[in-house]
C-alpha cells in the first residue's frame, strides 16, 4: 500500500496535458482554459481619461490655490465620456469633464467637482491638486500594447473574461474539455428511477461523479451501470477507455469475490501502477493507463470513499489533464478544529466537514452523525476535509489541523 503523496506523485506522472484546441466565441469561453498567449494591440487605458467628474485644468495654473484664495478658469468646452475633444486647454480656462472622458490638449490635471464651485462660465478652484496628473488614469498606465495580458493554461473567470473582452478577442482558442466516462459496478445497483427492491442500492455515485467532472471542467460521460460479471464489465471498459481520456468506475475493486476490475483491466492491457493507498476513506484504488493515453480510476463503491478520492487525487489529475499551468497541489490550509477529531492512525483520514467563518476565523465543524463511508447523507454541505496523518490519532478541540478545501 502507498501513500497518497506518492500516489499523487505516480497519477500526475501518467497524465499528460491534452493539446487539442478549439476556437470558441469568447462569450461561452467562461471556465474554459485558455490555449495560447493572449497579447493586446492597444494600450490600457487606450488614452489619457478622467478618473472624477469634475474640471480638466493645467497644474502650473492652480498649484498654489486654496481655499482663501481660489483660483478662477474660465469653462470653456464641457467633454462627456466618448467623444474625442477638439479643443486644446489655454493658461487660464478649464473644461467641464466627465469620468472616462478623455483629456483634451492642454489638460494635464483634473479638479474633482467636491473641490469646485461654478458660477456661471467660471469655476472656482477651492484646493490645488496634490501633483499634476492627479485624477488621470494616463494612456498605457495599466498595460501597453504588446505585453502579455494573459498566458496559456490559463482558466478563464470573471477577471480573464473582462480581459479579453477589452483587448477585443471575440475569439479565444481553448484545451478541448476532458471526456471522462463514468460506470458503476454492482449486482445490487438500480438507477433513480427504478423500484428499489430488498437487498438493492440506488446508483448515487453515478451522479456524484458526474457533478464533480462538470464542475472541474469536464464533460461526463455516464456509462450507467454494469452488473458484476466479468463479460459485461469487460465491454463497458472496452467502451470506456475509446471514448474517454479518463475512466471513473466505482465498485469492484475491494478483495471480494465480485471484484472483478484489476483482473479485467489487466486482461485489457492496461498497466496498473496503484492497487490500494494508506488513506481512509478511499484505500482499494486502481489505477491504470492503457496505450491510447486513457487514465482508469478504479475507485471504491462506497459513496464517501469514491468522492474523497476524487477530490483528493483524481481532481489534481484531471487540472493537469485539462491544460491547466500550475503545480497541482491540493488546497491545504491550516485552521483550527471545533471539534475533537479522531483516527485510528494507521491510514491517512478524511474526515468531512465544514470550513466556516466565525468571528473573522476560519474553523473546522465537524460534520453532524457518523463518519461512516457510506453514509453520504451527512455528506451534505461537506466544503472541506480534515486530514490526521499516519500515526496522528487524535486532535483535540481548539488545536489547528491540516483542511483539504473543496472549493474551485
Ligand atoms: P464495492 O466497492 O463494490 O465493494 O462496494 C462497496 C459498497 O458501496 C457497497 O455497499 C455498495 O453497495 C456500495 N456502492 C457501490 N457502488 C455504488 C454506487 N454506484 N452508488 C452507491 N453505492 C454504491
Ligand atoms: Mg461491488
Amino acid at each position: 500500500m502507498i501513500s497518497v503523496q506518492e500516489a499523487q506523485k505516480i497519477i500526475l506522472d501518467l497524465v499528460t496535458s491534452l493539446q487539442e484546441t478549439e476556437t470558441i466565441d469568447l462569450d461561452q469561453a467562461t471556465g474554459r482554459i485558455l490555449a495560447e498567449t493572449v497579447t493586446g494591440d492597444l494600450d490600457f487605458p487606450y488614452w489619457d481619461n478622467s478618473a472624477m467628474d469634475g474640471y480638466g485644468v493645467r497644474f502650473e495654473d492652480v498649484n498654489e490655490g486654496n481655499t482663501n484664495q481660489p483660483i478662477s478658469l474660465k469653462i470653456v468646452a464641457e467633454i462627456p465620456a466618448g467623444i474625442k475633444p477638439e479643443i486644446s486647454i489655454q493658461s487660464g480656462e478649464a473644461c467641464r469633464i466627465f469620468t472616462g472622458a478623455m483629456l483634451p490638449d492642454g489638460v494635464d490635471t483634473i479638479i474633482m467637482q467636491e473641490n469646485t464651485q461654478q458660477q456661471g462660465k467660471q469655476v472656482l478652484v477651492l484646493s490645488s491638486p496634490k501633483y499634476c496628473g492627479e485624477f488621470v488614469r494616463k494612456k498605457g498606465n495599466f498595460y501597453q500594447a504588446g505585453e502579455i495580458l494573459l498566458s496559456a493554461g490559463t482558466k478563464i473567470n470573471e477577471p480573464e473574461m473582462a480581459i479579453l473582452a477589452t483587448a477585443q478577442c471575440s475569439k479565444v482558442t481553448v484545451y478541448r474539455r476532458p471526456r471522462v466516462a463514468i460506470l458503476s459496478t454492482g449486482n445490487e445497483l438500480i438507477t433513480t428511477t427504478q423500484k428499489l427492491e430488498p437487498g438493492q442500492i440506488i446508483d448515487s455515485n453515478q451522479y456524484a461523479l458526474k457533478a464533480f467532472i462538470l464542475k472541474n471542467g469536464g464533460i461526463p460521460i455516464s456509462l450507467g451501470i454494469v452488473e458484476d460479471e466479468p463479460n459485461l464489465i469487460k465491454e463497458k471498459i472496452i467502451e470506456a477507455i475509446n471514448c474517454a481520456d479518463f475512466v471513473l468506475s466505482t465498485g469492484g475493486v475491494s478483495v471480494g469475490d465480485y471484484d472483478y476490475i484489476d483482473q479485467i483491466l489487466e486482461e485489457l492491457g492496461g498497466k496498473i501502477s496503484i492497487s490500494s493507498v494508506a488513506m481512509k476513506p478511499g484505500k482499494p484504488l486502481t489505477v491504470a493507463k492503457f496505450d491510447n493515453g486513457c487514465v482508469y480510476f478504479g475507485l471504491p463503491g462506497n459513496p464517501v470513499s469514491a468522492l474523497v478520492g476524487c477530490w483528493r487525487l483524481v481532481k489534481l489529475a484531471l487540472y493537469k489533464l485539462s491544460g491547466i499551468k500550475g503545480d497541482y497541489k491540493p488546497q491545504l490550509i491550516t485552521v483550527k478544529s471545533n471539534h475533537d477529531l479522531s483516527s485510528q492512525g494507521k491510514r491517512e483520514t478524511y474526515i468531512w466537514g465544514q470550513l466556516k467563518l466565525v468571528n473573522g476565523e476560519y474553523l473546522f465543524i465537524l460534520a453532524k452523525g457518523q463518519q461512516n463511508s457510506a453514509n453520504l447523507i451527512n455528506l451534505g454541505f461537506t466544503n472541506a476535509l480534515a486530514i490526521l496523518p499516519i500515526g496522528v490519532t487524535k486532535i483535540k478541540q481548539g488545536e489547528t489541523v491540516t483542511v483539504l478545501m473543496l472549493c474551485n
